[in-house]
């Protein structure tokens, strides 16, 4: 038997490194050895219901287990399961996802290189530099239609080729992994859980682009990850996977970590390049791009965790496998964190076209406690709100843009009928103004005056000067912030406007 026990952030918060420990040592005391394998795994997506453990080959999953199951578990591997320990794994969760990006997540240990190497890791790398010029890596990924995953949507294969045409002898390629909206940690499960495939996307790149020197900017609140990508880092240099003459090919590509302070901004290409150099995190206008001037003013690529997660794939089966699953202009899976009022809070992966309601209902299991669904904020604090009528809506790019909200790096808030709509817009309002660089007007002192306007609603003390003051400082703070964090920040007040007015007029002054 092999039991491999989740040691993903969630589950080690909750106890399951104790497990793992626990464990090893009770099947030394059984002497068991030889039959008996305790596996540490990265996440298996059920995060609410941690700790996790898995049961192989029998493909039996426990939740909420503690030390003291330790014996349990032992006990009943040639017998029955414990039952009230035991989750159903033939339901919508489980059978309704599809893996790509999360396929080794839970099943290999990351901190091992060969359980890597031994699910195919690596081989796309070899492929690219053994069998196709950079100019055929490029044209597979253009042709695959991957987009980014970070929110963007830019196309990667025309974001690869515009820095691939720009010359220079010294070229980077960097990894967002800043990720910073409440509710998202996507790019923290990858990283815990499979660290290599994102280094392998980030060679892949390297050597696409030119590239011989790669950044991952990682937030310095994610211990874990750091841990595993260091490791990661250490594993793949001592291979030769990573480091000079890669394969012994003549491409070179030396990888390094930086940390960031936990600023929401430096998840903007041309903050987080400010931050990486040494900098204060501070946005600056565009152009330059960073394809022509990026770090220290050489070219430079930006793609984000889950943009790179998917390249070895594409590469290794193919644009045409790729562009065959999800919709017309949005190919491929997305990774979400579901949270919020939902049943099953953790990470799952879908294929784009997939409808919300579907997400929401059948892989999410529904809102709990009886309650009735609202809205769902997708995007975080740049994203927008998206009520009961609009679920049928598939998940993509451009359709989650129509009804005002973005698809973003994958955070998904799910909100029942106990929530405040105008609650909710003042937190995201009150994040986006803590995380205000300051720089420029519109967003410093727009998003200090939105939130100050919310809490005249809540109160019960606006009026309708205030309501107009409301939606023209939106427009103005949209229009005129210099980047994506000041230009996205009244996302969340425009879309409660549009979807839950009533409530805003609910709450104004009744005129005597
Ligand atoms: Fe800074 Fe906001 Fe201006 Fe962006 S929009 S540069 S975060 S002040």
């Amino acid at each position: 038997h092999i039991i491999h026990v989740c040691a993903s952030t969630g589950c080690v918060s909750a106890n399951s490194e104790k497990i793992l420990t626990d464990l090893e040592a009770a099947i030394q005391e059984r002497g068991l050895e030889n039959e008996v394998f305790v596996m540490k795994v990265g996440c298996m997506g059920l995060c609410a219901a941690g700790p996790i453990v898995s049961i192989q080959p029998e493909g039996l999953l426990y939740g909420e287990m503690t030390p003291e199951d330790v014996p349990a578990i032992l006990d009943s591997l040639d017998g029955e399961p414990i039952k009230e320990k035991l989750i159903d794994t033939n339901q919508p969760f489980f059978y309704r996802q599809e893996k790509n990006v999360l396929e080794n997540t839970g099943q290999i240990n990351p901190e091992r290189i060969e359980d890597y190497i031994a699910q195919g890791g690596y081989s796309a790398l070899l492929k690219a530099l053994t069998d196709l010029s950079p100019n055929q890596v490029i044209k597979e990924v253009l042709d695959s239609g991957l987009r980014g995953r970070g929110g963007g949507g830019y196309p990667t294969g025309l974001k690869w080729s515009t820095v691939a045409k720009v010359g220079g002898d010294l070229k980077f390629v960097v990894c967002n992994a800043d990720e910073g909206d409440p509710g998202a940690f996507m790019d923290r499960s990858i990283l815990e859980s499979d660290p290599h495939r994102v280094l392998e996307g980030m060679a892949i790149a390297a050597y696409a682009i030119g590239a011989s020197q790669g950044v991952v900017y990682l937030r310095a609140e994610y211990p874990l990850a750091i841990k595993r990508l260091r490791t990661a880092i250490r594993q793949a240099e001592k291979m030769g996977l990573l480091g000079q003459n890669i394969c012994n090919t003549p491409f070179s590509f030396k990888l390094d970590l930086r940390l960031g302070a936990g600023a929401f901004v430096c998840g903007e290409e041309t903050a987080l390049m400010q931050s990486v150099e040494g900098n204060r995190g501070m946005p600056r206008p565009r152009p330059p791009y960073p394809a022509q001037s990026g770090l220290w003013e050489h070219p430079t690529l930006i793609n984000n965790v889950e943009t790179f997660a998917n390249v070895p794939n594409i590469i290794s089966d193919g644009a045409a496998w790729f562009a065959r699953i999800g919709t017309e202009n949005s190919k491929g899976t997305k990774v979400f964190a579901l949270t919020g009022k939902i049943k099953h809070t953790g990470l799952i992966e879908v294929p784009m076209g997939i409808t919300l309601r579907e997400i929401i209902f059948e892989i999410g299991g529904g809102i709990p406690n009886g309650r009735k669904f609202k809205a769902v904020q997708t995007g975080g604090p740049s994203g927008g709100c998206i009520p009961e009528e609009c679920l049928d809506t598939p998940v993509d790019y451009e359709s989650l843009k129509k009804l005002g909200s973005i698809m973003g790096s994958g955070g998904m808030i799910v909100m029942d009928e106990s929530s405040n709509m105008i609650d909710m817009a003042r937190f995201f309002m009150e994040f986006s103004r803590d995380e205000s660089c300051g720089k420029c007007v519109p967003c410093r002192v727009g998003t200090t005056q939105l939130y100050e306007i919310l809490g005249k609603f809540l109160d019960g003390t606006a009026t309708e000067e205030d309501m107009t003051k409301l939606e023209e400082l939106c427009d103005m703070v949209r229009n005129s912030s210099l980047c994506g964090l000041g230009q996205a920040a009244p996302n969340p007040i425009v879309s409660t406007l549009r979807y839950f007015r009533q409530e805003y007029l609910d709450k104004m002054k009744k005129e005597p």
